[in-house]
């Protein structure tokens, strides 16, 4: 049984509570099973442009007719991610 160098404050405690609730209320979340899908799971999306309804690749089967559109699942950071740009010249 493994044993901290000291004790965890009720402070830290709290912060990682409310650190971690942050940051799964911003995930997106598969409209059946309620999953975040994984990184690089294909994802489809459903409805209106307005208000799509994420599938996961697991729940797909559950959806008579096809997708709007489908698309990799990317990680949090995608959008802020160092991209290699063309060159102009
Ligand atoms: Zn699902």
């Amino acid at each position: 049984m493994p044993v901290l160098a000291r004790p965890v404050t009720v402070l830290e405690t709290a912060l990682l509570r409310r650190s971690l609730g942050a940051s799964s209320a911003q995930r997106e979340r598969c409209d059946h099973c309620h999953r975040t899908p994984l990184i690089g799971e294909r994802i489809h999306f459903y409805g209106a442009r307005d208000a799509e309804q994420l599938v996961c690749e697991l729940c797909r089967p559950r959806r008579d007719s096809a997708p709007i559109r489908s698309a990799l699942m990317h990680s949090p950071e995608h959008e802020r991610a160092v991209r290699v740009l063309r060159d102009a010249a």
